[in-house]
C-alpha cells in the first residue's frame, strides 16, 4: 500500500511539473507566433524595394527565435526548479503519512492475529488519528466478543460432562473437551457426524434425537478403540430465532461408576457374598420359575434342605470368621457334588437348598434324590482343617417333590424343612422325604411358641429330678433339674423342644428365673426332711447367662429362697464357655465366688480343647450321652469315653456320665472308675415329691439303687 501511496505522489508531482513546465513552452511558444505577427505587420508597412526589408525580416526572425529558445531555456530551468521542489514537497508528505499509515497497518495485523489486548493509540504527528481512534474502537469490540466466546469455551471444557452440540437434525457442530476425552476421538473427527454416531451398536436403534431431548436416556456410547461405556443422556432444544444456532444441546455423563455399584448392589441382593451361590431371595425366585416350567412341561423337580449339624458350635468356639472358612469349604464341597440341571442356594446361615429339576413327572425319584442325598452328606462329612483343627461337619436332608408334595414355592420349602428338622430329630446326617405328618410337626413347632408365652402365667412348667449316683456304691449323691412343659393335651414337653423357641425370644430369661426359684424351694421343703438332700445342678443356656441382670438376679432369689449356693451346680456347655470367653470368665468367677458349683455339660460334643476349659472355675466334667450310649460297644466311644475319665481325674475334675441305660454300660464305667453316673437306668426324671421320697428311703438305709452295684 504505501509502495504505490509514494509512487503515486511522486508521480502525480512530477506530472504537475511536467504540465506546467507545458503551459510555459506554450505560452512562450504563442508569444513568439504572436511577435512573429506583429513584426510581419511592422515590415509589411516599409516599402519593398531595398533588399534591405529582408535583411531586416531574417534578423527579426533570428531574433524572435533566439528570444524564443531563452525562453524556453528559462522554463527547462524554472521547471526542473519546480520539479525538484514539487518533489522534496512530495516526498516530505509521502514521509509524514506513512510512518501513521505503517502503525496503523501493523495495529490492524495485530488485531486480524487475535491480538486485541494492545491499546491502538493516534500516531505521533496527528496524521490518522480518527482513523486509530475507530480501530482502537474496533479493538474494543472485537476483544469483548472474543472474550465471550473464550469465556464459553472455557465453560464448556471445565465442565466433566461431555456435551455435544448439534444442529436440529443432529448433526454435531460442537463438542467439548469432556466429549473428546469420553470418546477418544478429536474434535475434528466428531463435528459434522450424526449424534448417533457416538452411541453403541445395540442402543442405536432405540436412539432419536426427539427422544434424547424429551427424556434422560441412560444409554451406551462407543469409544474410538471400540469400548463401550454407559451413560446418561439428556438433552434440549436450543430456542434461538437465528437459524444459524438452531440445533441441540446434549450432555452424556459418564455412569459407569454407578453402573458398577448397581451391579453389586444387585449382586448383594441376589448372592451370597460368602459362598458366592445365590441367597434366599435369588433361589427363591428361581424356584419359582422351575416350578413354572415343570407345570407346563408336565415335570416334576425336588427340593432339598441342607441344614449343617451344631455348625452353631463351630461359629461360637472358632469365632466367626473360621465359621465362615468352614461354610466357604463346605460349600465348595457341596457344589462340586452337584450334578447337571440343579441349583445351590444359601438360605440362611447353616442352611442351603437344592433345587433338582427335569424330574420325569410320572416315576418314583426317591431313588436317585437318596443316592444324591447320600454323595451330598458323605462329601460334607469328611474331615477339614480350620484353625489348626480338625473339623467333621455332617449336615441333615429333607427333600421335598413338587408338584406330589407341594406345589407352590412357600409350601415346598416349608415341607423340605420339615423333613430336614426330621433326619435332625433322628440324629442327623441323614436325610428324609417330606410326608404329610411331617408338616403337622412344623405347624405345631409354631404354635408352641405362641403357647410358650402363656405357659408360666398358667403355671404349665412342671420341675423334675434325675438322680445322679455314686458309681461305686449307687449311693445318690444329688439330682439334675430338668424343665419339663406339661401342655394340656400335649403331654410332657421336652426342654429339647421349647428352650430353643424360648431363647428365641425373651423368655428364656423368664423361665431361667422360674427354674431357679422352683428349684430353691423345692430344695428348701427337702431340707426340712433330710439333712443333706445333696448337690442339684440346673442347666443355663447361653442366653441366660449373657442377660445383663443375670448374677444380680440369682444372687437375690438366694436371699429370698435362704438356700445356700452352694448346694447348686450349674450346668453350662462348653459351646457356651467358649463364647465370649473372656466375658464368661468373668462371670464364672463370680458365680463361683458365690459358693455354686460349675460344671461341663455335654462335654465331648463341642470343639474345645481341655486346656482352654482350664481357665474355668470347673469342677465337673459330663460326658455326653452319645459317647455313653455306645461306649460298652465302639471302640472309640470306648477310647474317648476313657480318655475323658482319665483327663478329667489328672485335672482334678469331678466326672459324671450321662444317660446310663444298660447295665452294660454302668459296669463299663465302673471299669474306668467314673465318679458318678445319671441315667435312664437309675429311673426317669422324678418330680420333687418322688425325688424326697427317694432321699428319705435312701436315709433311712433303703438299699435304693444299691442293688445294681452289687
Ligand atoms: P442335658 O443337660 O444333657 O440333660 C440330660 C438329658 O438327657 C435330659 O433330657 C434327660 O431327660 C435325658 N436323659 C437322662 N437320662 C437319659 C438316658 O438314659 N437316655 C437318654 N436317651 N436320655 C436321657 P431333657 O430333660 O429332655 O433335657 C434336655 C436338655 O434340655 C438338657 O440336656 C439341658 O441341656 C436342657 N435343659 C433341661 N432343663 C433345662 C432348664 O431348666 N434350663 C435350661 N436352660 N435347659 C434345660
Ligand atoms: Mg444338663
Ligand atoms: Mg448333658
Amino acid at each position: 500500500m504505501s509502495f504505490s501511496f509514494r509512487n503515486r505522489t511522486l508521480a502525480m508531482a512530477t506530472s504537475a511539473c511536467v504540465l506546467v513546465v507545458l503551459v510555459f513552452v506554450a505560452m512562450a511558444a504563442i508569444d513568439l507566433r504572436l511577435d512573429a505577427n506583429n513584426d510581419a505587420a511592422l515590415l509589411a508597412l516599409i516599402p519593398d524595394g531595398s533588399g534591405q526589408l529582408e535583411g531586416m525580416t531574417k534578423e527579426l526572425a533570428a531574433r524572435r527565435l533566439a528570444e524564443f529558445e531563452r525562453r524556453l531555456l528559462v522554463i527547462a530551468a524554472g521547471g526542473l526548479m519546480l520539479l525538484g521542489v514539487a518533489l522534496t514537497l512530495a516526498w516530505r508528505l509521502v514521509r509524514r503519512v506513512e510512518g501513521p499509515l505503517e502503525d496503523l497497518r501493523g495495529a490492524v495485523e495485530r488485531l486480524s492475529g487475535g491480538d486485541w489486548v494492545a491499546r491502538i493509540d493516534s500516531p505521533e504527528g496527528g496524521y490518522g488519528a480518527d482513523l486509530a481512534y475507530a480501530l482502537d474502537r474496533l479493538r474494543i469490540s472485537l476483544a469483548d466478543h472474543a472474550a465471550a466466546g473464550r469465556a464459553l469455551d472455557i465453560i464448556l471444557d471445565s465442565m466433566n460432562d461431555a456435551v455435544f452440540v448439534t444442529s436440529p437434525d443432529g448433526l454435531i457442530k460442537r463438542v467439548n473437551l469432556a466429549a473428546t476425552q469420553l470418546l477418544g476421538w478429536s474434535q475434528l473427527e466428531l463435528l459434522g457426524r450424526e449424534l448417533g454416531y457416538v452411541i453403541s451398536d445395540q442402543d442405536r436403534l432405540a436412539f432419536s434425537i426427539e427422544r434424547a431431548t424429551n427424556e434422560t436416556l441412560e444409554l451406551t456410547v462407543r469409544t474410538h478403540n471400540g469400548q463401550t461405556i454407559p451413560v446418561s443422556l439428556s438433552g434440549s432444544v436450543i430456542a434461538a430465532e437465528d437459524p444459524r444456532f438452531q440445533g441441540c444441546i446434549f450432555v452424556a455423563r459418564n455412569i459407569t461408576e454407578r453402573k458398577r455399584a448397581e451391579r453389586r448392589i444387585r449382586y448383594l441382593a441376589r448372592y451370597d457374598t460368602l459362598t458366592k451361590i445365590p441367597n434366599r431371595l435369588q433361589f427363591q425366585h428361581s424356584l419359582q420359575q422351575a416350578i413354572a416350567r415343570a407345570r407346563r412341561a408336565g415335570g416334576a423337580l425336588a427340593l432339598m434342605y441342607l441344614d449343617l449339624d451344631r455348625f452353631k458350635e463351630v461359629n461360637d468356639t472358632f469365632g466367626h470368621a473360621a465359621g465362615d472358612r468352614a461354610l466357604e469349604v463346605l460349600s465348595e464341597r457341596l457344589i462340586r457334588r452337584l450334578p447337571p440341571g440343579t441349583m445351590l442356594g444359601r438360605l440362611a446361615g447353616d442352611e442351603f437348598a437344592l433345587l433338582v429339576e427335569n424330574l420325569p413327572g410320572d416315576t418314583d425319584n426317591r431313588t436317585a434324590l437318596q443316592a444324591l442325598a447320600r454323595e451330598l452328606l458323605d462329601g460334607l462329612g469328611r474331615p477339614f482343617h480350620i484353625a489348626q483343627q480338625e473339623l467333621y461337619v455332617t449336615g441333615s436332608i429333607g427333600i421335598a417333590f413338587c408338584p406330589q408334595d407341594a406345589d407352590n414355592v412357600v409350601d415346598l420349602i416349608r415341607n423340605a424343612d420339615a423333613a430336614m428338622y426330621h433326619s435332625k430329630q433322628n440324629g442327623g446326617n441323614s436325610s428324609s422325604f417330606f410326608t404329610p405328618e411331617m408338616s403337622a410337626v412344623a405347624v405345631e413347632r409354631l404354635m408352641l411358641k405362641s403357647k410358650l408365652r402363656r405357659a408360666i402365667e398358667r403355671d404349665e412348667f412342671v420341675m423334675l429330678y434325675q438322680p445322679k449316683v455314686d458309681l461305686r456304691d449307687g449311693r445318690v449323691v444329688g439330682g439334675e433339674a430338668l424343665l419339663r412343659w406339661r401342655l394340656p393335651g400335649h403331654g410332657d414337653i421336652s426342654p429339647v423342644q421349647f428352650i430353643p423357641l424360648a431363647e428365641e425370644t425373651a423368655l428364656i430369661q423368664e423361665i431361667g428365673e422360674w427354674v431357679l426359684k422352683r428349684v430353691c424351694n423345692d430344695y428348701r421343703s427337702w431340707q426340712d426332711q433330710v439333712p443333706q438332700p445333696g448337690r442339684v445342678s440346673i442347666n443355663l443356656s447361653l442366653k441366660q447367662l449373657r442377660q445383663a441382670e443375670f448374677l444380680t438376679r440369682y444372687r437375690s432369689v438366694f436371699d429370698e429362697t435362704g438356700v445356700a449356693p452352694a448346694n447348686f451346680e450349674l450346668e453350662i456347655t462348653e459351646t457356651t464357655l467358649m463364647t465370649d470367653a473372656r466375658r464368661m470368665m468373668r462371670l464364672l468367677d463370680e458365680l463361683h465366688a458365690m459358693g455354686l458349683h460349675l460344671s461341663i455339660d455335654d462335654f465331648g460334643t463341642g470343639y474345645s480343647s481341655l486346656s482352654a476349659l482350664q481357665q474355668f472355675p470347673v469342677g465337673t466334667l459330663k460326658i455326653d450321652q452319645s459317647f455313653v450310649r455306645h461306649a460298652a460297644v465302639s471302640r472309640e466311644d470306648a477310647t474317648l469315653v476313657r480318655t475323658i475319665i482319665e483327663m478329667g481325674r489328672n485335672l482334678g475334675l469331678e466326672v459324671v456320665a450321662e444317660g446310663i441305660e444298660t447295665p452294660q454300660q454302668l459296669a463299663f464305667l465302673r471299669g474306668l472308675n467314673c465318679h458318678y453316673g445319671q441315667g435312664r437306668l437309675f429311673g426317669e426324671p422324678l418330680t420333687a415329691t418322688v425325688f424326697l421320697q427317694l432321699l428319705l428311703a435312701q436315709a433311712q438305709g433303703d438299699a435304693g439303687f444299691r442293688s445294681l452295684f452289687a
